[in-house]
């Protein structure tokens, strides 16, 4: 068997080691909030936001911000049908009703024409996905989130880096929120980010993430409302501060990686993989190839091959709604489409020429197969 190709997995350094030591070591007692501070003074700094609160899990900070907006039972979220369960769990957790709408054939992000067709008098919120290092269309979302008073979220969880005409991902919504996880762009082993530039939203969730208790509140263990606890560890948080300080090289080396496999794929008019448009730059958090219609490719076959060769590549994102939770929406013909026809390829920082050549080389001989 041949050595295994991961999928995606941390580059971890002196800094990152050290920062975690000192923080185990030193981050007790009045050093205890220090790191997560200094984390979400780098984060604020780097995206240019007001406001940011570290949490648990990119689950929790989308959790605590859409229970913040005072929504009821019944009211309507609409979020793209390709989507991580992460975007949509807090939904159902809060009682609120997902709307799935199709995506755009070349971003596999929301289709604004579609988000239109879905208002309905219960529409509170729209929430944007950035898939892959992808960007949503956001001028045309935040033009129909204002006519129909509506808020729009960004769900930049795959995002971090990805830019939007001068504007980065997650700075450009009511609020914003972004994971760590280990597969992350930048990791804290587990962990998220809530951002906003709105006081009084920041406010609110602060209050929710601390067990409900206003950091106004004189007397102590004394919530006013029932909270969260999402918070982020200060050891976590050192291993942050030194990711985020590593982000131009972690970025510059995803971007590295799409190029380097977009050049072994010129001249095969069968595959597309993650576009950037003029104005906007992509993190190519996950290089993803989607196999044109006429090429006729068979999944099965592209995953039994890669699985032959012991590489980790990963399946499109399934529709949603297709899970036995949710209604089947399958005119979202995009959703339900792409699955089929596109693989998420390797990508982890440290991949080698030589691995890259061998991913390269099981979808070239799949393309000759079928
Ligand atoms: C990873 C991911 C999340 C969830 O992040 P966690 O930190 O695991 O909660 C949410 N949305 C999208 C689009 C993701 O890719």
């Amino acid at each position: 068997m041949k050595p295994r190709i991961h999928y995606t997995k941390p580059t971890i350094t002196r800094l990152e080691i050290d920062n975690v030591n000192d923080a185990v070591a030193n981050g007790w007692g009045e050093n205890c909030y220090s790191y997560i501070n200094l984390f979400e003074k780098k984060v604020r700094e780097y995206l240019d936001v007001k406001f940011a609160i570290a949490t648990s899990s990119c689950t929790g900070a989308l959790h605590m911000g859409l229970a913040a907006l005072n929504l009821v039972r019944g009211d309507e979220i609409i979020l793209a049908d390709t989507n991580w369960i992460a975007t949509v769990s807090p939904i159902s957790h809060l009682g609120l009703t997902p709307v799935f709408v199709d995506v755009l054939p070349d971003t596999w992000c929301l289709n604004p024409e579609m988000v239109k067709k879905a208002i309905t008098p219960r529409t509170r919120a729209i929430i944007a996905t950035h898939l892959y290092g992808n960007l949503c269309e956001m001028n045309e979302l935040q033009v129909i989130a204002d006519q129909h008073n509506i808020i729009l979220i960004e769900d930049s969880a795959e995002a971090l880096g990805s830019v939007f005409h001068g504007k980065h991902a997650g700075s450009m919504g009511k609020f914003a929120v972004f994971s760590f996880h280990g597969t992350k762009l930048i990791t804290t082993g587990e962990g998220g980010i809530f951002v906003t530039n709105d006081e009084f939203l920041y406010e609110k969730v602060l209050t929710l993430s601390n067990h409900g208790r206003s950091r106004f509140e004189k007397k102590q263990f004394w919530p006013e409302e029932i909270g969260f606890k999402y918070k982020m560890s200060n050891i976590q948080a050192a291993l942050g501060c030194a990711q985020i300080d590593r982000l131009e090289e972690l970025l510059d080396r995803k971007r590295e990686i799409y190029e380097y496999y977009k050049s072994c794929f010129k001249n095969i008019s069968q595959i597309e993989m993650n576009p950037e448009f003029p104005g906007t730059i992509n993190s190519y958090w996950m290089p993803n190839i989607v196999f044109t219609r006429e090429s006729l490719i068979k999944y099965d076959l592209l995953r039994n091959n890669f699985n032959a060769e012991n590489i980790d590549a990963r399946p499109f994102f399934s529709p949603l709604s297709g899970l036995s939770m949710y209604k089947p929406q399958v005119a979202n013909i995009n959703s339900w489409d792409l699955p089929g026809r596109s693989i998420n390829i390797p990508s982890y920082h440290d991949i080698s020429v030589a691995e890259m050549d061998r991913v390269a080389e099981v979808i070239i001989r799949t393309l000759n197969e079928r």
